[in-house]
């Protein structure tokens, strides 16, 4: 029999704590080769040095000692060298003053930590510490099932699948690919508990739902896909938030109004327990069964075992980041095939009006009437503008996406730019007025003429549609340090290079309310105040774009019912 087996028999022959925990240390530092292995544990408030492999007495620890801080951060820590943390030096470092490092994890129960398994690493040895550091942390969770004496495990013959489960969560320590690892951990928590489907769900607050972690690889588990059960909005299924939001295990019988989905799939027991670590609660771990008395007591205290254990390893920041990532890219995937859907949309509106417009004025002429043509040529002109601009805006967004945006640089008066384009901007409305003004006579600069101009036309078509009762729009060229400077709720990107020159278009209009500034040069966002004009969401996004690429910055200020300006700044040396 292994050092591992041996520990695990000895906690399934019911031996005595200590000797249990002293067999923990004891085969422990053989199966990793260590030196000095020692047990911690909370009683009474302090910090005890339990089982040891060097036979110290038991004595009190330090609150300020490294096994305490490994404790109070409930996190597995592998020092290396150790030499180089002075902070972490306390008085059991002082033993092995020559130990290449030191690794502890931390005993869990119930959601506490109540001690630490730790060693010394020899100074000879090349294996990296963080390897072993995964061992131990089973290690440490075999002395927490010690110390639970709970034998729910050992009872069902789970033995060794329970133990396989406890590494594959420790492996989400190491970092491993965190979809596989949840996969797999479903997969296990199924064979163990016996159960047609295991489900691990977190939030995301992203889109205000439950999505799965983790799915078993039952047929269960499939038609809940078919289903779209592997997303759920948060506030929807009360079992799920009940549990999430209280951290309160169930075992129970499902009914129907519980959850009919799972219900009408045969499900006839459930286990919800919640993800947890002594802080917060991350998720919500269910287990199913299309019987009605699978699930006992046990297994529950098992999948509170797991769940605390899964939140531990889950806490690991990076990897819920990592959720976090995929929610979003899931998010982006969404956007991009509804927008292809609301462009199909738009494009399909004006191309039919300008099929209707040219059928209704054929008819027309060939009665002879030529009153109706004039009106008609606008239309047909409007919505075949608005259709091609459509269509302009998607190939610089895929561009933009897929890095193929380039400018094409020549020298060029901004000033002069500027006037041209508030001039052009004077045909499209009658209602409104449109200034121009500028502090300085000529300003020479190498950029992108067409995309300026780009970015002119639609801040000022912008201004226009969003001051539907007419008002002065005011387009100024001034100094950049005459300028306001942006705030950081409004600005689109940052650029790092000085900026030397401003320009601004100002108008009267409806404003943005405050709490949409910080979206609104976000690919395909449209506010509230949209409703009052036609467009895509893509107009500031493609802007600001535009102007990052040229070195500058784009931000707005707006007060709601009284108007907008937005500023664009450029650096005086353009840098490609
Ligand atoms: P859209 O095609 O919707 O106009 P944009 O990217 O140009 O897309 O603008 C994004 C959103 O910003 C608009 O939907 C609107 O809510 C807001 N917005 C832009 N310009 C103005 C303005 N001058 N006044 C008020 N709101 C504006």
């Amino acid at each position: 029999m292994n050092e591992f087996d041996s520990v695990v028999e000895a906690i399934e022959a019911g031996w005595e704590l200590d000797d249990i925990l002293q067999l923990i240390v004891t085969n422990g530092q053989v199966l990793l080769d260590l030196q000095h292995g020692y047990i911690v544990l909370y009683e009474a408030e302090q910090l005890w040095l339990k089982a040891n492999t060097s036979n110290l007495p038991t004595r009190v620890l330090a609150p300020t000692s490294a096994e305490a801080r490994v404790v109070a951060m409930g996190r597995a820590v592998a020092l290396e060298p150790i030499q180089a943390l002075p902070l972490w030096r306390t008085l059991e470092f002082a033993l092995k003053p020559d130990a290449r490092g030191w690794l502890s994890a931390p005993i869990r129960l119930n959601g506490h930590t109540v001690g630490a398994l730790a060693a010394f690493a020899e100074p000879s040895d090349n294996e990296p510490l963080r390897e072993a550091l995964r061992f131990m942390t089973v290690l440490a969770d075999l002395a927490a099932l010690a110390l639970e004496r709970g034998q729910f495990w050992l009872r069902h013959q789970r033995r060794s699948q329970f133990i396989a489960l406890l590494r594959t969560i420790s492996g989400i320590i190491q970092q491993q690919s965190l979809g596989d690892l949840a996969h797999t951990i479903a997969h296990q928590l199924c064979e163990i508990g016996n159960a047609d489907l295991a489900l691990m769900y977190i939030p995301s607050p992203e889109t205000e739902e439950f999505v799965t972690l983790g799915l078993s690889d039952t047929p269960l588990a499939l038609q809940i896909r078919e289903l779209g059960l592997d997303h759920i909005p948060l506030a929807s299924n009360a079992l799920l938030h009940e549990c999430y939001q209280t951290g309160q295990a169930q075992r129970l019988a499902l009914t129907n109004e519980q959850w009919p989905e799972l219900a009408q799939l045969g499900v006839q027991q459930l286990l919800i327990v919640p993800i947890h670590d002594t802080h917060e609660r991350l998720g919500v771990i269910v287990l199913a069964s299309l019987q009605d008395t699978r699930f006992d007591d046990d297994a529950l205290n098992f999948l509170n075992f797991i769940g605390v254990r899964l939140g531990y390893a889950l806490k690991n920041e990076n990897l819920l980041e990592e959720v976090v990532q995929a929610e979003r890219r899931r998010i982006n995937e969404d956007e991009r095939s509804n927008f292809i859907a609301s462009v199909a949309h738009d494009l399909k509106n004006a191309l039919t009006t300008v099929i209707g417009t040219t059928q209704l004025g054929m008819r027309k002429l060939r009665r002879g009437d030529q009153s109706y043509n004039e009106k008609a040529f606008n239309t047909i002109a409007t919505k075949s503008q608005q259709a091609l601009q459509l269509i302009e805006d998607m190939v610089d967004v895929s561009r933009l996406e897929q890095g193929t945006f380039r400018l094409f640089i020549q020298s060029i008066d901004l000033v002069q730019l500027v006037a041209d384009e508030a001039e052009a901007a004077r045909g499209l409305s009658q209602r409104h007025t449109i200034q121009f003004s500028s502090s300085l006579e000529h300003y020479e600069l190498a950029a992108d003429q067409q995309r300026l101009r780009q970015v002119l036309a639609n801040l000022l078509i912008n201004a226009i549609r969003y001051s539907p009762d007419g008002g002065t729009i005011s387009v100024r060229i001034m100094d950049a340090d005459h300028a306001p400077a942006p705030s950081n709720a409004s600005i689109s990107s940052e650029s790092e290079l000085d900026q030397a020159i401003v320009i601004s278009v100002s108008d009267q209009g409806i404003g943005i309310p405050e709490h949409e500034l910080p979206y609104i040069f976000e690919r395909f966002y449209r506010g509230q105040g949209s409703t009052v004009a036609s467009g895509s969401g893509l107009g500031l996004y493609i802007s600001a774009a535009i102007m990052a690429q040229h070195g500058g910055k784009m931000w707005v200020e707006s007060k709601l019912n009284h108007g907008t300006t937005f500023y664009c700044s450029l650096p005086a040396a353009r840098v490609m």
